[in-house]
């Protein structure tokens, strides 16, 4: 179906008259990148809108000074604490990511680069389109929308980054971050230096380190100060701290005259829950919203869904470790949480990322870096390292400021092995679909932390997780709603349409359908920007 006949089918089926009964055009549920994309662009073509969003709305002074403060920090609804920032423990995974109005953009270290050659021809989705062609203006689009610039400033971090470069004689693949903040004057607020004024006022970014713990003072471009904004302008109405649970097609079938979308209170402890009635929906859920909501309404209310819904899930093959430096001069939170960037080969990527000044939670649950094929191993290697350098450790343990003396190295890849999330007694689990199981354990990003450890006189240590049980951790998750030719080989066509229903698209991360190999969120707000531009507007 392309765009010419979609539009006549929308017409033969007598849209106009219907959405009368209806309450809304189009409802999307969640509000990170995909969502406030296809919020905006839909408004825009003339439809109403309504965003439904699990997590709060948050102000800047609704950030926590640190990521001490849990119960602001961190969106765990079992001990009633809203925050935005989620801890997700799956088999094989640890998955990082955000909650609220902004979704992920609110938690994030804003970092936007365009994904290399290989992405886009790679076997999964390469068979669909000439990627690379289709998506380079929408690239474009993304990067003014989210307002994208060089980060203008290196710091401590940066700058050891950059000598590890010149040792391992890649000097020439450093460069400074492309990232998504506003360094304009941090003193005063100026009119919207984005939108030509039909954006909010800003004031400029003030280079504390705290981007991942919520920005307290409005330098960085989340998407409720661009996308968000602008829809709401438009007449989108987003509706927070309602959880999307069930979806009937009104026909009892198809979804042609629409859709009944249920949703219930998420931070109350007597859910509240309601119904409203769309024309068409947009899942933005991201992959741990999108994925276990299809999962479960497969079984139930979607049975048309494709049965690869939760296949191909990826994430950038990350590594995270923790350097911690002995040196009381050196300070690593100044600067923008990512400030620079060194592709260390065609495949892999290397950032230094960086917490705020006391934002030191994750000491807790660190410990010495080491490797090795099984938890004996690891366990053993872990206790001599503990017994031989009790000094060092001791140090590490009680260093001041963790953040401060931290610098976190994330690695990346882009390595093609996927998971596949099913549905288990408690939720969704994960199984491994091919190739390796994701390991926490890459000896290239060893290497570079020990390397890059002896520069900053420090120590390299990682989460217990990966050390204990070689469970990785991501900030990355994509896939489970992949595209493909049909319903066998994927859950959404390449205009981002669920196979099965009418009028129902996936956008966000859930529909990335190969590995990026680097921070992901520019590449799903391209294609969301590709998949709404289909879209005919309403009249
Ligand atoms: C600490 C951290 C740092 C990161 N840094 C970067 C970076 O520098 N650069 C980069 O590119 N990426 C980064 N990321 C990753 C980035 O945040 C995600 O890739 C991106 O946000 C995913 O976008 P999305 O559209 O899939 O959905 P999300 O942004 O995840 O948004 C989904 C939204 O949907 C809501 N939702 C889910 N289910 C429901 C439901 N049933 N009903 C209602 N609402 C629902 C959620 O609450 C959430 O707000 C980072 C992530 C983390 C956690
Ligand atoms: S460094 Fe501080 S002021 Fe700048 S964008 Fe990040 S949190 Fe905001």
């Amino acid at each position: 179906m392309d765009r010419v006949v979609l539009g006549t089918e929308l017409k033969n089926r007598g849209w106009l008259a219907m959405a009368q009964n209806l309450d809304y055009d189009f409802i999307v549920i969640g509000s990170g990148f995909g969502g406030s994309v296809s919020a905006l662009r839909l408004s825009e073509k003339g439809y109403k809108v309504l965003v439904i969003e699990k997590g709060k709305r948050l102000k800047a002074e609704d950030f926590p000074k640190t990521n001490w403060n849990l119960k602001r920090w961190m969106w765990l609804p079992m001990l009633r604490f809203y925050g935005f920032f989620k801890l997700t423990f799956f088999r094989h995974i640890t998955i990082l990511s955000g909650v609220g109005v902004g979704g992920g953009s609110l938690v994030y270290a804003n970092t936007l680069p365009v994904p290399k050659e290989d992405f886009f021809t790679a076997p999964g989705w390469t068979h669909l389109a000439d990627w690379k062609k289709e998506l380079d203006p929408f690239y474009l689009l993304a990067k003014k929308m989210l307002g994208t610039v060089r980060n203008p400033r290196l710091e401590t971090g940066d700058i050891a980054l950059k000598k590890l470069a010149k040792q391992i004689g890649k000097e020439d693949e450093f460069e400074e971050a492309e990232v998504a903040v506003f360094f304009g004057d941090a003193e005063q607020k100026v009119a919207d230096p984005f939108f030509d004024g039909r954006g909010p006022e800003r004031s400029g970014c003030t280079f504390c380190g705290g981007c991942m713990t919520g920005c307290r003072y409005d330098g960085k471009n989340t998407l409720d100060k661009n996308y968000l904004y602008l829809a709401e302008q438009n007449g989108v109405q987003i509706q927070a701290e309602s959880e999307v649970y069930d979806i009937h097609p009104l026909d009892g079938d198809r979804g042609a005259d629409g859709y009944r979308v249920f949703y219930k209170r998420s931070t109350a402890v007597f859910k509240k829950k309601g119904q409203v009635k769309a024309k068409g929906v947009v899942f933005s859920g991201g992959v741990l919203g999108t994925v276990p909501l299809l999962l479960e309404l497969r079984d139930s209310s979607l049975p048309h869904l494709s049965p690869m819904v939760g296949a191909s899930v990826r994430t950038n093959s990350e590594s995270l470790i923790g350097i911690t430096t002995f040196d009381k001069k050196i300070s690593f939170s100044d600067g923008v949480a990512i400030g620079s960037i060194l592709h260390t080969d065609e495949h892999s990527h290397l950032e230094p990322v960086r917490y705020a000044s006391g934002s030191g939670f994750w000491r807790v649950l660190l410990a010495p870096m080491v490797s090795g094929k099984n938890i004996f191993i690891r366990l053993y290697r872990l206790l001599s390292d503990l017994l031989r350098h009790p000094l060092k450790n001791i140090r590490l343990a009680f260093v001041w400021d963790f953040a401060k003396r931290t610098q976190i190295l994330l690695f990346m890849q882009t390595i093609n092995s996927t998971l596949r999330f099913k549905k288990g007694v408690l939720g969704m689990r994960s199984t491994i679909q091919s190739g390796r199981a994701p390991t926490a354990f890459i000896p290239e990003a060893q290497d570079l932390a020990r390397r890059y450890a002896k520069l900053v006189k420090g120590a390299p240590v990682t989460l217990l997780t990966e050390t204990l049980y070689g469970i990785p951790t991501t900030a990355h998750i994509l896939g489970g709603c992949v595209m493909g030719a049909n319903k066998e080989e994927g859950v959404i066509d390449k205009d981002h349409r669920v196979f099965g229903y009418e009028n129902m698209y996936i956008c966000d991360g859930s529909a990335i359908s190969a590995n990026p190999g680097v921070n992901p969120s520019l590449t799903i707000t391209a294609l969301s920007e590709r998949a709404m531009s289909k879209i005919v507007p309403k009249n």
